[in-house]
């Protein structure tokens, strides 16, 4: 029987980290990073203020006044090319609605930290933080560079944060591997508990539906209106079963849940193998969340969010029209499939692309997996990773040529993961340590 894998050496104690941790989630929530208008620069200037005081070299880059990245970087012997960390530090806004706590307190109490970005993702941006002061601070011997790459504009495109970094400093962010949000989710199976790993991304589609008709007084019903037409081909829309594709990053994850799920699950999951498509994906006999992640993994979607028609209550529209937010699988195209969805609706209705993007973000490294899974394993005996596919998108996108991976261990179970972008959005404590103690392993586990 192999020893089961323990955590690596350190040359301090974690119970002085904690505080140190929790310090630093506090400050970031506190400046109020909400896209738009963003204002990265406070964090970027705050995570510089800390580098300084550990002594790691590092930049800031703006890429509009205020909408500011950084890039800090630990020199190692360069045996290997380099690791990174990478978190965004903007955050969505947060109405003044359903918060017991003001969005941008910060607050520690009862165990949480409280506030807009706690979860996605300063939580992730202090950890981070943290294994960076570490190493500079124990001077431990690294192969690569570890890099720290803070991005601005995440939560509207990554613009200004991610693309702009890779497009105008590719040589300061160049690295093998990086951790990123996305992954880190807690969830209890029969074989164990699994936490996921964002091995690949999802690209989007937004699209519009218009749908034309006669116009002319309500009094006078027309069957023929715009209205309606949209109505059907909405309908249609829902009908339309999209073509499955069964990616490597799915087989891998199917691999997983077939040995977490043993018996029907399992069975399930080899016909899927054999025959994916919706429905029976749709059947699979493993928690609801997961099981989602594999729907969402397997085809193209298109999702109703905006509908728009008319101006008066008396007046028949002679234009209706429905936003569609489309999701791609990696490597597939937005023109591709606004032509597949055109097929689904109908020619009584128009379907024009308003904005795509193609993901490049995806890799296979079962060794990196291996040694994440090693990762998890050492600080909770019996837990295993779960790759699979982000159905949203992250800065990923913008590293073609990285092997990046979400990766931020959360011990709590998944349900927490509800308050991102939500009212009462907090970490609790013991997750942060956590996270951040699984940051350090794996870090030491690639660069040491
Ligand atoms: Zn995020």
């Amino acid at each position: 029987m192999p020893t089961p894998p323990r955590p690596m050496a350190l040359p301090f104690s974690w119970a002085d980290q904690e505080r140190h941790l929790v310090g630093h989630l506090s400050a970031l929530i506190r400046l109020d990073t909400s896209n738009p208008p963003g204002r990265e620069i406070a964090v970027a200037r705050h995570l510089s203020h800390e580098l300084s005081r550990s002594g790691v070299r590092h930049a800031v880059l703006e890429a509009e006044p205020g909408r500011a990245n950084l890039v800090a970087r630990l020199p190692g012997s360069g045996q290997e090319p380099p690791l990174m960390l990478l978190g965004h530090a903007d955050v969505v806004g947060a109405g003044p609605v359903g918060w017991s706590r003001p969005p941008f307190s910060g607050e520690v109490a009862d165990g949480r930290v409280w506030g807009r970005g706690a979860l996605d993702m300063k939580g992730q941006i202090a950890a981070s933080l943290l294994v960076m002061q570490l190493l500079a601070a124990h001077r431990l011997p690294l192969r690569r560079d570890v890099l720290l790459v803070v991005t601005a504009d995440e939560e509207s495109g990554s613009r200004l944060g991610a693309y702009w970094l890779w497009e105008n400093h590719r040589s300061l962010v160049e690295a093998e591997f990086a951790f990123n949000e996305g992954g880190g989710q807690r969830f209890v199976t029969p074989g164990g508990p699994v936490y996921t790993v964002q091995v690949a991304e999802k690209g989007s589609a937004r699209m519009r539906i218009t749908a034309r008709g006669p116009g002319g007084h309500a009094s006078v019903p027309r069957a023929q209106s715009a209205v309606f037409a949209l109505a059907e081909a909405l309908l249609r829309l829902r009908a339309f079963t999209p073509e499955s594709v069964l990616l490597p990053a799915s087989r891998r994850m199917l691999a997983v849940l077939a040995d977490l799920y043993p018996g029907a699950g399992a069975q399930a999951i080899e016909r899927l193998l054999r025959d994916p498509t919706w429905a029976r994906a749709h059947g699979l006999p493993v928690d609801p969340v997961l099981r989602e992640f594999v729907v969402t993994g397997l085809h193209n979607t298109a999702t109703p969010t905006v509908l728009s028609a008319g101006h008066r209550q008396n007046v028949v529209p002679v234009e209706a029209s429905v936003v569609l937010d489309g999701r791609l699988l990696p490597g597939e195209t937005p023109d591709r499939w606004v032509a597949e969805v055109q097929r689904a609706v109908g020619d009584r209705v128009e379907v024009e692309l308003l904005h795509g993007r193609v993901s490049h973000a995806g890799h296979d490294s079962p060794e990196l997996l291996r040694v994440l899974g090693d990762t998890v394993a050492a600080h909770e005996p019996g837990a295993r990773v779960l790759p699979y596919i982000n159905p949203a998108a992250t800065d990923a996108r913008a590293f073609p040529d990285t092997k990046v991976v979400g990766f931020f261990p959360s011990a709590s179970d998944a349900d927490i993961m509800r308050l991102i972008h939500a009212p009462d959005e907090h970490a609790r404590i013991s997750d942060l340590v956590f996270g951040a103690k699984c940051l350090l392993d794996a870090v030491l586990r690639l660069a040491t």
